[in-house]
């Protein structure tokens, strides 16, 4: 889920200190950050047909609920898919209690490409469905098929791996990469549509959002991990999708937001990467950055406003339908050439 952590009072407090500004002071202060000069390395074609296949085969599983079948078969297949380009593949099992009560059969699975690098990114997404569609104005109760939150990202990941598989060695890039992909992010309590419900994590001071990443915070793997940074991408799959400045990405790694968004800027996607900040996100960049690891987050929301997710966002809508090759090319190799430049 991902809720707005701070909510809209902050953001409106923000809007006043903005409209304070007198319009010279204005323009001294509405600074944008130069680009860095880039780089001439040029990274590989990052292939979106690939990319929504191997979003449409994760939805074909069916939904990735823990403690289902389609969610073992889904983590098993992902696990086979990275070993045959090569990487190097960790499988973190954990169990997690849900709000609900219900022990999650889990997994984190570590994907790394040139493990033995001693500069490495991270590129995290996260691999289960939620389990209900809260947010849907008829089918509250039914799984989803999270075309874009979760399997876009997952998919995003395995092409990037593919593609930095086949290059030869002269066209690699100049440090390692790790695809981590957590579980059992998305069975959080919402109090806005399970008013009705217990949470029985936040009885005892416990996020119900983010298990995997909770857990893999707190047993690192690879053990010590410290990456330069990671990347989350989440909800990174649908047409005409909109990334703001998060707040929390900006807050532990603003020099990883000016980068990303900078370089989606030279190769032509700033009507995906908008330069607008927003308030932070409850999402796995949250505990990755508790655990070291100076992370920000890609997530299709706007930057303000009351529907500050997409409409397909937990409800059925989140099927292939939404799903378009172009987001998938933007993120895709916006991330793979951010990787080159460095
Ligand atoms: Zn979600």
């Amino acid at each position: 889920m991902k809720n707005n952590r701070i909510g809209l009072a902050l953001a409106a407090a923000a809007g006043l200190l903005v409209a304070s500004c007198t319009p010279d002071n204005n323009k001294a202060t509405e600074t944008t950050t130069a680009p860095e000069a880039t780089k001439t390395v040029a990274a590989p074609s990052f292939n979106a047909d690939s990319a929504y296949a191997f979003t449409a085969k994760q939805v074909a599983f069916g939904p990735r609920v823990p403690n289902t079948k389609a969610h073992v078969a889904t983590g098993d297949w992902l696990v086979k898919q990275f070993k045959a380009y090569g990487l190097t593949v960790k499988e973190q099992p954990f169990e997690a209690m849900a709000f609900d009560g219900k022990m999650l059969r889990s997994r984190n699975i570590i994907a790394q490409f040139q493990p033995t690098a001693a500069r490495r990114i991270a590129v995290f997404a996260h691999w289960d469905t939620r389990p209900f569609a809260d947010k849907d104005k008829e089918k509250k109760n039914a799984p989803l098929d999270g075309a874009s939150d979760g399997a876009s990202g997952v998919a995003i990941a395995l092409e990037m791996a593919r593609v930095l598989s086949q290059q030869p060695a002269a066209q690699q890039p100049g440090v390692g990469v790790d695809f981590i992909l957590f579980d059992s992010e998305d069975y959080g309590y919402d109090s806005s549509t399970q008013g009705d419900l217990k949470d029985q994590l936040a009885l005892q001071g416990k996020d119900s959002w983010c298990l995997g990443s909770q857990y893999w915070s707190r047993n690192l793997v690879p053990a010590g991990y410290k990456p330069s940074y990671g990347i989350l991408l989440d909800m990174v799959g649908a047409k005409n999708a909109k990334f703001s400045r998060e707040e929390t990405s900006r807050q532990y790694a603003r020099d990883v937001v000016d980068k990303v968004w900078n370089t989606g800027a030279q190769l032509g996607y700033s009507d995906f990467f908008l330069f607008q900040d927003s308030p932070g996100i409850d999402d796995d960049h949250v505990y990755t950055n508790q655990a070291g690891v100076r992370t920000i987050d890609i997530i299709d929301h706007l930057p303000v406003g009351d529907d500050y997710f997409p409409a397909y966002h937990h409800t059925t809508q989140d099927n292939m339908s939404v799903i378009d090759k172009r987001t998938l090319k933007a993120v895709g190799q916006t991330v793979l050439q951010t990787i080159y430049n460095e």
